[in-house]
């Protein structure tokens, strides 16, 4: 690993500890103008940044990661039309989210005869993984730049313009709200109908991945977290040789299942459907275990932690036969001897929560999730005997879990909490 990607890698994790927003504490790095023509598009991503100081030379990347997210989610980038008035270098990404699209439009069309000069838009988190490195190592006369997955560039709603004062009213009265002197280009869009699209680009390069690395998966849950830094710096900067794809098969609800041993190890399990042929465990994006159909129908495994730890991600990716990845499901797992705290999916929005090795005189348990008391579905109660609650979410995203522990005689005991993000 370089040292560049360590201190990108740091760079993530110090931007995690900050807890909010990281774009709104640094920059979100200024682009250099480049042309198509001077991308070093060999090599990886990585060597692209060691090598060079325009985010041209992932362009062949990006473009695939943009056709991508078109097929996650058609529609989420608007194409900016050509305006006499408008100038951009052909490396720059033309295309915002809809609503700040008609903005920028609208501004444009207010003052045909005043140029504006357009040096990024959209980006991509290959783009942003350059810039963040740059930034990071202070070369290419970037500043501080906002980790991959967090620029409001890669969701549509930034523009960098280099007659920015002349434009600010314009823009202004737009939805367009300038960053100020720290990053004077930089326009983000908060007008109405803005919604934060960043991660939809990070899960684009997770599936670009997977689909051409099916011996070596990821998470595709639009988090740029360790595991998809490592795969982004030795990714193709020309791009994959396995390109967007809109007819890729949706994944569906895979039930995970573990089990603590006496011996300290995993029994692991994963009940799919009869497409799945193989399944490959993964615990924070790192693949643990793979088992086939020739193993048994639940693809048993098993697997000894080399180290404790609560709250890890479990993971369950399936494969059919021409390992294409199909089935998926996702869980907490708290690797640890003791009473463990888990959620396992268990079918379309189905999660089941619970506690492993709960103390004997645990007689019920109670889920508030978001504030809000959960019925178990299997027993039909909100205080449950069986210490778990299954229950089927409306909402998906990233939610907030208290599980409270009762005695027999009803008095508590005490309260676990968790954020988990459902999907
Ligand atoms: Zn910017």
């Amino acid at each position: 690993m370089s040292a560049k990607l360590l201190a990108t890698l740091s760079l993530l994790v110090s931007a995690t500890l900050m807890g909010c927003d990281p774009s709104a504490q640094v920059t979100e790095g200024r682009e250099e103008v480049g042309s198509e023509s001077d991308a070093a598009q060999q090599g990886t991503v990585q060597a692209a940044a060691d090598n060079s100081c325009s985010t041209t030379s992932v362009l062949g990347l990006s473009k695939q990661i943009v056709a991508e997210v078109n097929c996650i989610a058609p529609n989420t980038y608007a194409a900016v039309p050509a305006r006499a008035n408008l100038v951009a270098a052909s490396n720059v990404l033309l295309f915002m989210e809809k609503p700040a699209r008609d903005a920028l439009v609208s501004a444009l069309d207010a003052r045909p005869n005043t140029t504006m000069t357009v040096n990024s838009m959209l980006r991509t988190p290959a783009q942003q993984f350059l810039l963040a490195d740059w930034g990071e190592t202070g070369s290419c006369g970037v500043e501080l730049a906002a980790p991959p997955g967090t620029s409001n560039h890669e969701g549509g709603l930034a523009i960098d313009i280099d007659q920015y004062t002349t434009w600010r009213n314009t823009l202004e009265t737009r939805g367009f709200q300038w960053f100020g002197p720290a990053d004077d280009v930089h326009y983000d869009f908060v007008g109405a109908g803005a919604t934060d699209k960043r991660a939809l680009g990070v899960t684009a390069f997770q599936r670009l991945w997977n689909r051409n690395n099916p011996n070596d998966p990821i998470a595709e849950d639009g988090d740029f977290g360790q595991a998809t830094a490592i795969r982004m710096a030795k990714s193709p900067a020309a791009g994959f040789a396995l390109g967007a794809s809109c007819t890729a098969t949706s994944t569906t609800p895979i039930e995970v299942y573990w089990s603590r041993q006496q011996s300290g190890s995993y029994e692991l399990r994963a009940l799919a459907g009869s497409t799945v042929k193989r399944v490959d465990y993964l615990v924070d994006g790192f693949l643990i275990g793979s088992a086939s159909k020739l193993d048994g129908n639940n693809f048993p495994d098993n697997y000894t932690f080399g180290t404790q730890g609560k709250s890890r991600k479990f993971e369950v990716l399936g494969f059919n036969d021409n390992n294409a990845l199909v089935g998926r499901g996702i869980g907490m797992i708290d690797v640890d001897p003791g009473v463990a705290f888990y959620i396992r999916q268990m079918g379309p929005s189905l999660y089941e929560v619970g506690l492993e090795r709960a103390p004997a005189a645990v007689a019920a348990v109670e889920l508030v999730v978001d504030g809000v008391k959960v019925t178990d579905s299997v027993s039909g109660k909100v205080r449950s005997t069986r210490i778990a609650v299954r229950h089927v979410y409306s909402q998906l995203g990233q939610r907030q879990f208290a599980l409270s522990t009762f005695n027999a005689d009803g008095t508590l005991r005490g309260t676990i909490t968790r954020s988990f993000k459902l999907e």
